[in-house]
């Protein structure tokens, strides 16, 4: 007998008919003779329209409020989806994150969970019921209700499968798993069946949106094997993608998929003086503002000055620039400024850990197609470039074709 861990996301559950629907399959999971349980997002668009309520009403409430109304979505599905099993003779109990209890620290609206308190669902898991925990939340040691941030339902899955030490998390979603790339842009990408938490994690992190980044990064830390497939399959034998830990694949291929992320901006100083502490005193005030910088490049110095550049989320950009700006008018530098219509695509693959020549073949792929790289940064199973955002979808079209991601993976020795 094994313990499952499945979250529904809000689409899965979306309206009544696809609530009855997700009942019907777990209890086709509970019949095979597992234990479940469940985690489920709000129904889909409600966590948008209270973000919405609450920008009506005071846009500057407290943020102690404002997780109080955003955690009201999941207590809806909870209930609902406890009685849509009780009305099929399946016995189920909901459980709202502070009831659980989900212990959290106290960043509202973007809380990391500290610990699970098991007990009561071993005991309702001992009795043969189905347990129903609403995703997203949590509760501070002062009971206060917290918010884990958006698609934060996914995080509660796969830290409540650590803590129970559940077989497996499932995540349900809209989509049958992750692909090579998004087939929004690329019609062929394929389907991958299995890939390692460490490229998951990458792949997230520059972009692809199957899982939330926090999920992964809690997957990976405490290698819990993922399993993403569609809630609107109804095929038994239905397509899913494993995410599980390196030692558990086979096949370790040079580039596993493409990645790319428009939500980025460019910022530039150009002749700051080349001394110690430059690089402090430009990126200082940028991260006291609380914006985070994702890439950053600085030049070998020549005569004395150097150039500087970094990247930001696209929303932060006006904030950085004038930050920035500021202080490069105090050091004196040439020029201050920057791009906000740039993007960033990325090939991920574990297999880049033993193979040089990745990052060459990429470059040559993009030479091919005249698109201008105007910033690279490498990991060990990563290559990220910078362009031009006019070229991301050619950018990703031909890096998807140039490494044969169309065709089935080949492993590399
Ligand atoms: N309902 C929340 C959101 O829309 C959490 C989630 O869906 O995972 O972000
Ligand atoms: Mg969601």
């Amino acid at each position: 007998m094994a313990l499952i861990v499945q979250k529904y996301g809000g689409t899965s559950v979306g309206s009544a008919e696809r609530i009855q629907a997700v009942a019907d399959r777990i209890i086709r999971w509970k019949e095979k003779g597992n234990d479940v349980v469940v985690v489920v997002s709000a129904m889909s668009g409600e966590t948008n329209r209270l973000i919405d309520l609450i920008k009506a009403v005071n846009p500057r409430g407290s943020a102690r409020e404002q997780d109080v109304i955003l955690s009201t979505g999941e207590q809806v599905t909870i209930g609902l989806l406890a009685m849509a099993l009780e009305s099929k003779n399946c016995p189920a109990k909901s459980y709202t994150g502070s009831q659980v209890k989900v212990l959290t620290d106290n960043s509202f609206s973007k809380a990391r969970i500290m610990d699970i308190e098991d007990s009561a669902m071993r005991q309702d898991l001992d009795d043969g019921k189905v347990i129903i925990v609403a995703g997203f939340q949590g509760a501070d040691e002062n009971g206060n209700i917290t918010t884990l941030g958006r698609g934060g339902s996914d995080t509660t899955a796969v830290a409540l499968a650590v803590a129970l030490k559940a077989d497996e998390c499932q995540i349900y979603t809209d989509v049958d798993g992750v692909y090579t790339t998004d087939p929004r842009v690329v019609p062929n990408a394929r389907h991958i069946p299995k890939l390692s938490l460490e490229e998951m994690l990458e792949m997230a992190s520059q972009g692809s949106k199957v899982l939330q980044i926090r999920a992964v990064e809690f997957a990976h830390k405490y290698n819990m094997p993922i399993r993403v497939l569609s809630s609107f399959d109804e095929d038994e034998q239905c397509k899913s993608t494993l995410v599980t830990r390196e030692e558990d694949i086979m096949e370790k291929v040079l580039v596993r998929g493409v990645a790319f992320n428009r939500d980025e901006a460019q910022l530039t100083v150009t002749g700051v003086p080349d001394e110690p502490g430059i690089a402090f005193k430009i990126l200082g005030p940028i991260s006291d503002a609380n914006i985070e910088v994702d890439m950053i490049v600085q030049n070998m110095g020549s005569d004395n000055t150097t150039d500087f550049t970094f990247t930001v989320h696209r929303n932060e950009y006006e904030k950085a620039k004038e930050i920035l700006c500021v202080f490069a008018d105090e050091m004196g530098a040439r020029t201050c400024g920057g791009d906000n219509k740039i993007a960033k695509v990325s090939i991920v693959g574990v297999g880049m850990r033993s193979h040089a020549g990745v990052a060459r073949d990429m470059f040559e792929i993009l030479a091919n197609e005249g698109i201008n790289i105007r910033m690279i940064s490498t990991s060990e199973i990563k290559v990220s470039v910078v362009v031009d955002e006019k070229y991301l979808e050619l950018a990703v079209r031909s890096l998807h074709e140039g490494f044969g991601l169309e065709n089935e993976a080949k492993s590399v020795a």
